[in-house]
């Protein structure tokens, strides 16, 4: 791996990086996965890379949710696995959910390279790779459409992060709650979520770990729209802050 002196300004943007690269050349990361890299990068930019007061409202109401769902499951793409596998394979163990191996283009050989990934983290089962358990969700075009019968098919509450915006939308006529990391507080899966944490999953994950092992089953208000401008609002402020005066 390259080397990046800790001293770089940017050292831990660069780390992430590395790590996509990484995947890539590993089978793990699709090229579409290092272009959603790159938008996700430019919002993180825009956010300070640090996580928000309202990045941090999202990521309680998501651990009361997941305390409290009835079969939780977390879909996860290459970006993700290359990511954070093992934070992943915890955040399932605390919440007694199920792991799902969801690619937005299908693709068998990359799915189980990110199995081998995820269970290499500890993962003991990863659903998602078996043909005779899948089954297709309304709306999408045959590719995106696949999902796993023990999986997230049955799920009340799904965990989807970095995820397209169709598939966020159908999930939704599912019926299901819909949770999801994205940088992107403008994008249509953000704006479909019913919890949106706006916010780097390598950052934002081991702070849903650690709600999720402190919260108890019960509702906390929360409202995704008030949250989502609020975090718009954050990016204003940023922006001005750190507007070179002429
Ligand atoms: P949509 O279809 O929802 O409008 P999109 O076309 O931008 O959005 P994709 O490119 O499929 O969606 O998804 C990638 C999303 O993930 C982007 O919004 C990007 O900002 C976000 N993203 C990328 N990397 C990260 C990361 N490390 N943490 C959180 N979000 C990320």
């Amino acid at each position: 791996m390259y080397l990046i002196p800790k001293s770089h300004p940017r050292a831990k943007s660069l780390y992430i990086r590395e790590k996509l690269v990484k995947g890539f050349d590993g089978g793990v990361v699709a090229k579409e996965g290092l272009m959603a890299h790159g938008r996700g990068e430019a919002f993180d930019y825009l956010l300070g890379e640090k996580t928000s007061k309202y990045a941090q409202n999202a990521i309680r109401a998501a651990a009361s949710s997941l305390v409290s769902a009835k079969y939780p499951v977390i879909s996860v793409n290459g970006n993700v696995a290359a990511l954070c596998p093992r934070e992943i394979v915890k955040l399932a163990r605390i919440v007694n959910a199920k792991i799902e191996v969801n690619l937005f283009y299908t693709n068998q050989k990359r799915k189980e390279t990110i199995v081998k990934v995820l269970k290499k983290s500890g993962a003991k089962e990863v659903l998602g790779t078996d043909s005779k358990s899948s089954r297709r969700i309304l709306g999408l075009d045959s590719v995106r459409r696949v999902v796993d019968s023990n999986g997230i098919y049955k799920a009340d509450v799904v965990v989807v992060p970095l995820e397209d915006g169709d598939r966020t939308i159908a999930l939704k006529k599912m019926g299901k709650k819909v949770i999801t990391f994205d940088l992107n507080p403008l994008s249509r899966t953000a704006k479909t979520a019913d919890i949106t944490i706006v916010d780097n999953v390598v950052r934002a994950i081991n702070r849903l770990i650690s709600e999720c092992k402190k919260s108890k089953i019960r509702k906390i208000p929360y409202n995704n729209k008030k949250n989502l401008a609020g975090t718009v609002l954050e990016i204003k402020k940023n922006l001005s802050r750190r507007m070179p005066h002429a």
